[in-house]
């Protein structure tokens, strides 16, 4: 079972991915935190230049993750930079109720959250997988779950309760960006010990 770090210093998310990962991969915080700038213009980019910083750092496999919301009417704001949107922000609640503001005046309220991991087991043996969820960003905050944009953004889900993703823990740990990268990622690990032990 392939050991990794993951390259991040959120304890909470290096718990998470070993639950997710357990009996498949074995994944574990990181010896120390390193600050890696996030310069990629993509996801894909930033995962790997963190994944890739921290596996030349510790010298074993890394795992990293990079996140964000993306808003088609306002695609100059949020994406790779999520974490970054207005940093005068005392908090997010009130970097969600800056985005509402800036929504004002447009039509379009389509927005959808990506994740894509990044697993760097050496130079020449990287993988991605990416996960998405789609939906509308709300005309207020809802819940109190959840972290980040979490208040604004309204799900497509068949119920159409108009419910933020901060009300529904359950449904996001099951269909969130994050949950489907992870799901995909557990397949193509699943399926490549599978066909190991096949050869054994
Ligand atoms: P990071 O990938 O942990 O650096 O997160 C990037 C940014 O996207 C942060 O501002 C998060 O608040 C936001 N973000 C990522 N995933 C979620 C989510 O599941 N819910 C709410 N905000 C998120």
């Amino acid at each position: 079972m392939t050991s990794f770090i993951l390259a991040s210093g959120n304890a909470h998310k290096a718990e998470e991915f070993k639950e997710l990962f357990r009996g498949v991969l074995t994944v574990q915080a990181a010896p120390k935190t390193i600050e890696v700038d996030e310069t990629g213009k993509t996801y894909t980019e930033n995962a790997y230049l963190k994944a890739r910083t921290y596996y030349e750092t510790f010298k074993t496999p890394a795992l990293a993750d990079d996140s964000g919301l993306n808003i088609e009417a306002l695609p100059e704001i949020l994406g790779v930079q999520s974490a970054r949107f207005a940093p005068e922000a005392k908090d997010y609640a009130d970097k969600c109720k800056k985005v509402i503001e800036l929504l004002s005046t447009k039509e379009n309220r389509q927005a959808y959250f990506v994740c894509v991991l990044c697993f760097y087991i050496s130079p020449e043996e990287v993988y991605f997988f990416e996960g998405r969820v789609h939906g509308t960003i709300g005309f207020d905050l809802r819940g109190s779950k959840g972290f980040g944009y979490d208040p604004i953004f309204i799900p497509e889900r068949k119920e159409q309760d108009g419910k933020s993703l901060a009300e529904l823990p359950e449904w996001k740990n099951e269909f969130s960006h994050r949950a489907k990268a992870s799901q995909a990622a557990l397949n193509f690990f699943k399926e490549s010990m599978d066909k190991s032990s096949k050869k054994l």
